[in-house]
Formats: structure tokens, C-alpha cells, sequence
């Protein structure tokens, strides 16, 4: 008896949302040693939160575990640069599970379809970034390697697994991420762009390997739990 309600307060215990915050400045991360610059956004720079949200949501429906899956997301009001000319919109600390989405510079979008293109490009950055994190959460670098082998990727003479990782993270996004009138093109140009077969691949694996590493989880839902 003393067992069970432990495990019923345990299961009530664990916390298990995620949270989308808006902070004013990159704290310090360190990001693999990569040196990266944050330089003040203006106003209009700056990304929605609303858009971050309803793309998780999105990726929510899309993918029922990601609703367990512990991580935040830290929006910006900074852009990002690395090496002095490239603008990254997303960065994620995996180790920490933190997501952190920059600030897009007005230079880069300069049309009358602004708008419409930052909200796609924040979109895509959300799902592209859950997507690092699921697979370094849930998927061993085995599993990784057999999914990039399923893609045509040759892993002779890969020396880091960065490769097999973007092709992951950016397929996730385009086939689980929220579809648009104007869409992302599939990012990789290496790859073709990933279907049913890929789909299936990575909700099974993502699903059987979130429940094999988080058992309680399973509990939580076969009992109705949040
Ligand atoms: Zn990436």
C-alpha cells in the first residue's frame, strides 16, 4: 500500500510541460566552444511568441509524446550572428533541453511578404530546434546512423554524427511541422525531401524510445494523467 501511494504521489510530482519565456538577453551558454555574437533587436525584429506556441501546439498534435517531453524555450529579443556574417535563428543547449530562438535581423526579410515569411521561417526554426532535442533526448546515435543509412547517407568516413543530426532535425520539421500556403522548401539539398516512409520511421522510434527511457510517463498516460 505504502508502494502505491509513493508512485501515485510521484507521478502527480514529476512535472512534465514545457514553457516558452521571453528574455531580454543570452545568458551564457556554452555552445560546443562555437563563438556566437547577440547584437540588440529592434522592435520589429523581434519574433512572436504566439507563432512559437502555435507551433507547438502544432508539433503536439502532430507527435502526442512531444506533450511529455520536458524542455523549454527561451525567446530572445537579441539576432544571433556566427563568424561575422551568418544569421542563426535557433540554437539548442541539448544537454540542458533548452531552446533558445533569436530575433530575425529586417535585412534578411526586406519585401512586402515580411511578415508572412518570418512567421514560416519561426515555424520551421521551432520544429527544426524540437527536433535536435527529441533525437538527443530520446534516440541513440545507433538509431541515428540507421535513420541517415534509411536516407541514402553514407556513414564511411562521417567523423561526427553533425550531419546525420541536421538531416534529423530538419526532415522532423518538415514532416511533422505545421504545412503552409508558402512553405519551407526541404532544407538539405544533399537529400531528397522525406515522405511516408520517414514519417513512420521517426513517430515509432520517438514514441517506443520516449516510453522505453521514461516508463512513468507511460503510467501517467494509461492512467488519463497530464
Ligand atoms: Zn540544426
Amino acid at each position: 500500500m505504502g508502494k502505491i501511494i509513493m508512485l501515485i504521489c510521484l507521478l502527480f510530482m514529476v512535472p512534465t510541460d514545457m514553457e516558452v519565456a521571453e528574455i531580454e538577453k543570452m545568458p551564457e551558454v556554452n555552445f560546443y566552444g562555437i563563438d556566437y555574437q547577440f547584437i540588440e533587436a529592434s522592435a520589429d525584429e523581434a519574433i512572436s511568441k504566439d507563432t512559437v506556441l502555435n507551433e507547438v501546439y502544432w508539433l503536439q498534435e502532430s507527435l502526442p509524446i512531444l506533450q511529455r517531453v520536458n524542455y523549454s524555450i527561451h525567446i530572445v529579443n537579441e539576432k544571433c550572428i556566427r563568424d561575422s556574417t551568418t544569421t542563426i535563428l535557433g540554437l539548442s543547449d541539448l544537454d540542458n533541453m533548452e531552446i533558445y530562438m533569436f530575433a530575425t535581423p529586417d535585412d534578411m526579410i526586406d519585401n512586402k511578404c515580411a511578415n508572412y515569411i518570418k512567421m514560416v521561417a519561426t515555424e520551421h526554426t521551432a520544429a527544426h530546434e524540437i527536433g535536435h532535442l527529441l533525437r538527443h533526448d530520446i534516440l541513440s546515435d545507433e538509431a541515428l546512423l540507421n535513420y541517415y543509412k534509411m536516407r541514402g547517407g553514407g556513414i564511411e568516413g562521417l567523423d561526427s554524427l553533425t550531419e546525420p543530426d541536421e538531416v534529423f532535425a530538419e526532415d522532423f520539421a518538415y514532416l511533422f511541422g505545421s504545412p503552409n500556403a508558402f512553405p519551407v522548401n526541404f532544407g538539405n539539398i544533399l537529400f531528397e525531401a522525406p515522405g511516408e516512409k520517414e514519417k513512420e520511421w521517426i513517430a515509432n522510434n520517438l514514441t517506443l524510445g520516449f516510453y522505453e527511457k521514461y516508463p512513468l510517463e507511460q503510467m501517467r498516460e494509461a492512467m488519463g494523467l497530464p
